[in-house]
């Protein structure tokens, strides 16, 4: 019996075989043409790349419908390899040159591509690399005349076991045929491990050495929820895991009875319990899971993956469904919130040392008001559609709130002069999520109609850790004491001001945690719509005498692991 430790990528236990995705032999070999045979190579390529296109299409309708929009979307950067012109003309021009066959032309520019990308220190970059691969992979592969061995047609239910999973390997995993998965390499945050939870499979990643550790047909436990493999595990081991597994089968069942009930405590203390978006056709997700509104509508989705900027029209249309979907419940947009690890070509941003810490969210929205307040004139237009509010991403300090509300307030004249209709009394809130801000909620909430706490960014600037460095990943700890604290007081300021106080983060769908939230007296919870029906479940289990007690003490230890172990015992308490 060995033990392997990851990075959980998507929680949930899973035993079965192992069975190792190995390197795929794709070698062009080296053939000369003759002058006359160029056009007919020239025409390969093209139907290669024709078929290629063909078949990233149907994946991602396939995608589309089984896993949803954002998760196809991925593959819109495999499309755009396609059309790369100069990757096509390099190709044709060597092949008229080298006269060589068209399969090794290309496989020597694709290996040539990635060994110059792979040079330059960027992580947006690096993640090109990983698209020109898989999509260099299926061009070649249709060249060759080759099919890529399918995971979808294997006899029994495995884990699989990969250095590393392309998003077009994970698309072509089935529920039915793979019960879990995990990798050598990839973070918390990775295409791979946003499909996983998509397909509510375990999946543990970045464990370094499981390919070289596991021999196919081996017995594996894998626990996502701790990024945990077991190879080989002994029948005592075996036997916890099934009865953890078959107990999590029934927790999750326990769980869906309560999405459609209020989440109402014991004693009658009514929460909000909301679903974080990204994309318009998400709605029909968030009903189905219980969700009362939309506490985080992302909108940096409309810029990526096009050449020009979305419209004023494009915008408005989109907020004007979310609205019209989930009235009367609020709808939260969120404006721009570009930077960081959120690259939009179209604006030429210079590289940063720290984008992190850049130029990005609310820093560049103020910078470039032509395309803040385009976003906020749709926000103010649909505004008369439903209940839509909006809030300003990464606000370090009061003036850029006025700043923005200035922008704001020169938005609205101009609709006023047209004689265009919208809600004059829009509430504007503020996303807490640098510490500065933190620290000075008392202030801010003097001129923001309501907060949301980001704990993403929050627990990222506040530890000092980058939020998606693997090497780091272990110091990123949203129980920490130093966040705890600066949660309390950005509660205890709001409501010292009569403000509500709201979380967006992903802390706010953690089960055992939410316990201190709730007893800090968090008014709102956005959350994944998957996981609502949980946190419905256990506010409904729970009184807020109960979860105060449970907050206090909390507040008392000294590590994050402490507080963890504690949040987790007192969960298992109140689901018995
Ligand atoms: C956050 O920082 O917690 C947040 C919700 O915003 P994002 O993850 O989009 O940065
Ligand atoms: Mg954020």
């Amino acid at each position: 019996m060995l033990q392997l430790k990851g990075i959980a990528a998507a929680s949930g236990i899973s035993i079965g075989p192992a069975h190792k995705l190995g390197k795929e032999d794709l070698v062009a070999q080296k053939e000369e043409i003759r002058q006359e045979d160029i056009p007919l190579q020239i025409q390969l390529f093209e139907e290669a790349l024709i078929k290629t296109r063909r078949e990233i299409i149907d994946l991602q309708k396939r995608i589309a419908t089984d896993m949803g929009q954002e998760e196809a979307e991925i593959f819109d950067a495999h499309l755009l390899v396609l059309e790369d012109r100069m990757l096509i003309e390099e190709v044709i021009s060597r092949l008229k040159r080298e006269q060589v066959c068209v399969a090794y032309i290309f496989s020597e520019v694709l290996k040539k591509y990635i060994e110059v990308f792979s040079k330059i220190e960027d992580e947006y970059l690096k993640e090109r690399i990983a698209d020109i691969n898989d999509v260099g992979k299926r061009i070649l592969r249709n060249l060759l005349g080759k099919e890529r061995k399918g995971l979808s047609d294997l006899k029994e239910r495995v884990i699989v076991v990969a250095h590393d999973l392309s998003p077009s390997d994970t698309a072509a995993m089935h529920k039915q045929s793979v019960s879990a998965f995990i990798t050598d390499i990839g973070g918390k945050t990775s295409h791979t491990a946003i499909m996983a939870k998509s397909l509510e499979i375990p999946a543990v990643v970045g464990l370094e050495e499981a390919t070289t550790k596991i021999r196919p047909g081996d017995i594996l436990i894998v626990d996502g929820g701790m990024g945990i493999v077991i190879i080989n595990p002994d029948d005592e081991t075996l036997r916890t895991y099934r009865q953890e597994e078959e107990k999590l089968k029934g927790i999750t069942q326990r769980f869906l009875t309560a999405k459609d009930l209020s989440a109402v405590t014991l004693d009658g203390e009514v929460i909000e319990v909301n679903a974080n978006i990204e994309f318009p056709d998400e709605v029909p997700s968030v009903k189905l899971h219980g969700g009362e509104g939309i506490g985080l509508y992302r909108t940096e989705f409309f810029y990526m993956n096009r050449k020009d900027l979305p419209t004023e029209e494009e915008h408005y249309q989109a907020y004007k469904y979310v609205a019209e979907e989930m009235k009367p419940y609020p709808v939260i947009i969120r404006t721009l919130d570009l930077g960081g690890d959120k690259f939009l070509s179209q604006f030429e941003i210079p590289r940063e040392m720290q984008p992190f810490l850049g130029w990005r969210a609310i820093r560049f929205c103020l910078a470039r008001p032509d395309i803040f307040k385009l976003q906020l004139r749709a926000i103010l237009r649909a505004s008369v559609h439903g209940n839509l509010r909006l809030m300003y991403p990464m606000i370090s300090g009061i003036e850029e709130i006025r700043q923005a509300n200035k922008i704001l307030d020169e938005a609205k004249d101009e609709l006023k002069e047209k004689g265009i209709p919208f809600d004059d009394d829009l509430q504007v809130g503020v996303m807490i999520e640098v510490p500065s801000a933190a620290m000075t909620a008392d202030i801010l909430a003097q001129e923001a109609d309501f907060f949301s706490i980001g704990t993403n960014d929050l627990i990222q600037y506040s530890l000092a850790v980058d939020r998606a460095n693997e090497k780091v990943a272990y110091l990123y700890e949203p129980a920490h004491p130093a966040v705890l604290r600066l949660i309390k007081n950005v509660i205890d300021s709001g409501h010292a001001a009569n403000i509500n106080v709201g979380m967006c983060g992903e802390m706010a769908g953690e089960a055992s945690l939410a316990l201190i939230l709730l007893g800090l007296g968090l008014d709102e919870f956005s959350l994944p719509p998957q996981v609502i029906p949980e946190l419905k479940y256990l506010i409904r289990a729970i009184t807020m005498e109960q979860a105060k007690n449970i907050a206090e003490e909390a507040l008392k230890l000294s590590t994050g692991q402490e507080v963890e172990t504690y949040a987790q015992n007192k969960l298992r308490e109140i689901l018995k």
